[in-house]
């Protein structure tokens, strides 16, 4: 996203990443590849986590376009209010985003028309100021859907369906077949609008990809980045790349692994707080029983979204930020592999009598949470290993039950037999490692994502968002980039041009 404007204002553009294309991303299958999420989801970067429920080894997703290829499409905006608070729920831990709502809005606008975002403006009952309606509407309530829909309401809630990028309308790019199983899986006929689609986008417009290509180490000569040093992923060919301004957004983990790796520290005044502040959101999967397949059988999908916790819950009236509720597809296979080889052939009759919802709450900013170089290991492209330390807060898992008893409240009013939640532990909205801020002793990166301390170095992923929201945080990290983008280009948004030559429309 970041590179974007710089393409659309024509500056010479060379993107090095680690992963290769997800296979046949626009192929020839009718349906959404099964299994695809865990072929590219690598350990091998060895990223050691410490977290709540123990030691794990985590890993990351590396192809073109990232764990977007893979994500569930949910295009949300953070509220007005995510960008001033509160102090409830930031304490001491300095995080404070440099500019407001409205600042960020025309490029939210961009985003969503790049990407390809179908929703129903005005029904999300705290859905911050647009400049105008989504391109696409929603598709009709499955049958499931439509009970969930009218328990909740039954309940006094306000669900809405949730804005996703996947382009409902036949043209330059497919429309959605209704497979419903984006969440986890590659989308087969391109619908779904994601990070390796704005890639591909760029290169039909002059941008040099070298994928399977890692960076492993920048390289600083006086207060700037002389070159980026390089690993042929195929040959293992170490090499060096140049150029006037370097933009890294590895994510919320490899890219302070990056910063860490290369000494590129101290060079900050605000320093100290790369690496640090990790957040990753206090998500949880509430999977409830039905006797007959809700909907008849239908395969869910995020049709459905409950935000009426989102500032607060009568339960807990301190607390001004909790979370969000969201409906969920099981990826099946995924399911299937973590269950015992000899229960499987039960689980695979009782998953269609199963209904998922998700529950995600804003989780605090602390300093202890952190990733940190191990210098005993070494990882496969010859960086020191990653290890990762993380605890969620009292607040954080206050937040998290009382979202998981609103959901199993839904499910037993849609008719649920029983339910059973599962936290879920991995790093997939890790956020907040490079953060942004006014303030040079407290944030790494100024408002315009450059790194303090150097002159051509920005910062435009995940890690540079200063607070999680409660909401998933794509939008916001493609929004963010898109600005920085466009301050480096020295271009104004492409919804205010009114020029989105590089938008969905044209893809
Ligand atoms: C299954 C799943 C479902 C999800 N669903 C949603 C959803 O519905 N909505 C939502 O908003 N979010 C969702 N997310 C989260 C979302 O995908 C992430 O928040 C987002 O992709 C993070 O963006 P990023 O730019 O920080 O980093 P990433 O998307 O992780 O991109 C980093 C890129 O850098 C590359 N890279 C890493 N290290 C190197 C290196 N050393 N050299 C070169 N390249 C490197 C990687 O291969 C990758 O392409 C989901 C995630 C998962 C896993
Ligand atoms: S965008 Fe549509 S066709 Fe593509 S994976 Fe999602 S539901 Fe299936």
């Amino acid at each position: 996203m970041a590179a974007l404007p710089l393409v659309r204002a024509g500056a010479r553009v060379l993107m090095v990443e680690r992963g290769d294309w997800v296979s046949d991303p626009l192929g020839a299958t009718p349906q959404a590849t099964p299994g695809m999420l865990s072929r590219y989801y690598t350990t091998d970067a060895a990223y050691h986590a410490d977290t709540d429920i123990g030691h794990k080894t985590s890993g990351a997703f590396f192809c073109v376009g990232g764990p977007t290829v893979f994500y569930a499409g949910v295009s949300l905006r953070y509220r007005e209010a995510d960008f001033v608070g509160p102090a409830e729920l930031l304490a001491d831990s300095g995080a404070r985003w440099p500019y407001d709502y409205n600042e960020l809005a025309p490029y939210y606008a961009d985003a969503e028309a790049i990407l390809g975002v179908s929703g129903e403006s005005g029904t999300d009952p705290n859905e911050p100021p647009r400049s105008g309606p989504y391109a696409m509407h929603s598709p009709p309530l499955t049958p499931t859907a439509q009970a969930l829909h009218a328990a909740a309401h039954g309940l006094g809630l306000h669900p809405f369906r949730p804005p996703l990028s996947i382009n409902r309308v036949a043209g330059a790019r497919a429309a959605c077949n209704a497979c419903r199983r984006c969440d986890g899986y590659a989308c087969a006929i391109g619908a779904k609008g994601n990070a390796a689609t704005v890639v591909q986008t760029l290169v039909e417009h002059g941008m040099e990809l070298r994928s399977q290509t890692a960076a492993v180490k920048l390289q600083a000569e006086r207060g700037r980045i002389t070159a980026v040093d390089c690993v042929d992923m195929q040959d293992g060919r170490r090499y060096q790349v140049h150029a006037d301004n370097v933009i890294l957004a590895a994510g919320a983990l490899a890219t302070p692994h990056l910063l860490l790796a290369s000494n590129l520290i101290a060079a900050n005044p605000g320093g100290r707080v790369v690496g640090r502040y990790l957040t990753r959101h206090c998500n949880a999967a509430v999977l409830s029983l039905f006797r007959r397949p809700p909907g008849g059988g239908v395969v869910p999908y995020k049709e459905f979204a409950i935000h009426d916790f989102y500032f607060g819950h009568p339960a807990k009236p301190d607390l001004e930020r909790v979370g969000i509720i969201q409906q969920t597809s099981l990826p099946m296979a995924q399911v299937l592999h973590e269950i015992e080889r000899p229960l499987r052939p039960i689980a695979r009759k009782l998953m269609p009598h199963v209904m998922g919802l998700i529950v995600i709450a804003e989780d605090q900013p602390v300093f202890e949470n952190h990733v940190a170089l191990d210098a005993t290991r070494v990882d496969t492209i010859g960086m020191s290993a990653l290890n990762i330390h993380h605890r969620h807060t009292q607040r954080d898992l206050l937040c998290r039950s009382l979202l998981i008893k609103e959901a199993r409240r839904i499910h037993r009013a849609t008719g649920s037999l029983g339910s059973v939640w599962r936290s879920i532990n991995t790093f997939s909205h890790a956020l907040g490692t490079v953060r942004m801020g006014d303030d040079p002793a407290t944030s790494a990166l100024d408002t315009n994502g450059r790194y303090r301390g150097i002159d051509n170095l920005y910062v435009t992923d995940g890690s540079a968002l200063p607070t999680s929201a409660a909401v998933n945080p794509s939008l916001t990290i493609a929004a963010t980039a898109l600005r920085a983008g466009s301050r480096l280009a020295g271009a104004a948004p492409m919804s205010r041009t009114g020029s989105a030559e590089v938008s969905h429309q044209q893809q």
